[in-house]
């Protein structure tokens, strides 16, 4: 990462509203444990110092995607955390993945099978989970597979069954009627495993008015993102990002700015150009619709966004304000993750997960030093 003096842009991550975060879903999830999900770098943030403080506030339980994200991931934790990987097994990858102290969501009877063999073969006990399809046709076990163990206990010899999940397709849409569907479902078939915790709620379900099982599994909320559609968001914004002026100009009138000349007025315009662009995950997709702020005034981007940079229409803002390395706000209190997401029409998982390796990364606690802000990593 290029250090803060000479990158183009400043990316802030909340650690303090990180935690502010997951006491939240504490409150909601009681009483049950909410697990802090860390894939994809936890969502781009930095899976290290946010599992850190994750941790430092009570989280003990942690999902990764990948097996290979487990890997990076174990030496973080102590041995009193659990560390589940939600792709479960690759054929062949189960050695690794016990010898790295990992536990694989098992999703076929391939993967019990696998993991059963190597727990045999060993003569050890293996903790895994189950993950069921209980409606959104993505991974798993079917129903049908699962009874297909219930009667042949067998075939989980050697596993320590700790954990039963499930995903729902629709947990944004609070009203949706699949969530009851798939609850429903999920009580029926986690029943020929009694005494086993039970999982089904991302962070959308944890909102939901009902009860939670034993553990929920919260990703993008606790990184700042609105967990339901069309509801306030409830959570603290985590993420902040500056990106500093390279020069401005004063453009005549109906002369063309950015590539293909797309964005022209008829008026003069004054424009401001930063060095952040698609390459730096802010989606082209916002070329002449996306936002910034500047001293907490909009603007608008004008014509395309470039690899590597994106030029902003200014006209009646101050030099004073446009001098260059001053900042300008693309995620901050004017401007949220789920507001770039609407204007790109994509969501906030996709703009946290793509945000880039060229800026500069302060992981920071704001409120454990009020006005100063400090540098933690
Ligand atoms: C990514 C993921 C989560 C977290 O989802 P959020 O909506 O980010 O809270 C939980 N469970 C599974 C199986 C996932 O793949």
């Amino acid at each position: 990462m290029p250090d803060r003096a000479i990158a183009s842009a400043l990316l802030r991550i909340d650690l303090d509203a990180l935690i502010e975060n997951y006491h939240f879903l504490c409150a909601r999830a009681a009483p049950a444990a909410v697990a802090a999900v860390v894939k994809a770098d936890a969502y781009g943030l930095g899976a290290r110092p946010v599992a850190t403080a994750l941790t430092d506030a009570g989280c003990t339980i942690f999902f990764v995607a990948h097996l290979a994200e487990a890997l990076a991931m174990r030496p973080v934790l102590s041995s009193d955390e659990d560390l589940y990987v939600l792709n479960g097994l690759q054929p062949g990858a189960e050695g690794v993945c016990a010898a790295a102290g990992a536990i694989p969501v098992l999703n076929s009877l391939d993967q019990v099978g696998q993991w059963s063999a190597l727990a045999r073969k060993a003569k050890q006990r293996l903790r895994a989970a189950l993950q069921i399809d209980t409606g959104m046709s993505r991974l798993g076990l079917s129903p049908g597979d699962v009874a297909t163990i219930a009667t042949d206990r067998q075939r989980l010899a050697g596993v320590d069954l700790s954990l039963i999940i499930s995903h729902l397709a629709c947990a944004d849409e609070p009203h949706h009627p699949a969530n009851a569907v798939q609850v429903d479902a999920f009580e029926k078939v986690a029943a020929h495993f009694p005494g086993v915790a039970r999982s089904i709620d991302n962070s959308g379900g944890t909102l939901l008015a009902r009860g939670h099982f034993d553990m929920v599994r919260a990703g993008i909320s606790l990184y700042g993102g609105s967990p339901q559609s069309g509801r306030p968001n409830p959570m603290a914004a985590v993420v902040s990002l500056d990106a500093r002026i390279i020069q401005w100009r004063d453009v005549p009138a109906r002369v063309g700015v950015g590539y293909g000349l797309r964005s022209v007025s008829d008026q003069p315009r004054r424009t401001a150009t930063m060095g952040v662009g698609y390459a730096d995950g802010w989606p082209r997709r916002l070329g002449d619709r996306g936002s910034a702020f500047i001293a907490g005034r909009r603007v608008a981007i004008a014509g395309r966004v470039s690899m590597d940079s994106m030029t902003l229409d200014v006209t009646g803002l101050p030099d004073e304000l446009l001098v260059p390395g001053s900042l300008v706000e693309l995620l901050g209190p004017h401007q949220t993750i789920d507001d770039v997401a609407a204007d790109a029409d994509t969501i906030a998982y996709e703009i946290l997960t793509q945000l880039g390796r060229r800026f500069a990364r302060d992981h920071v606690r704001i409120a454990a030093t009020t006005a100063q802000r400090s540098l933690r990593v």
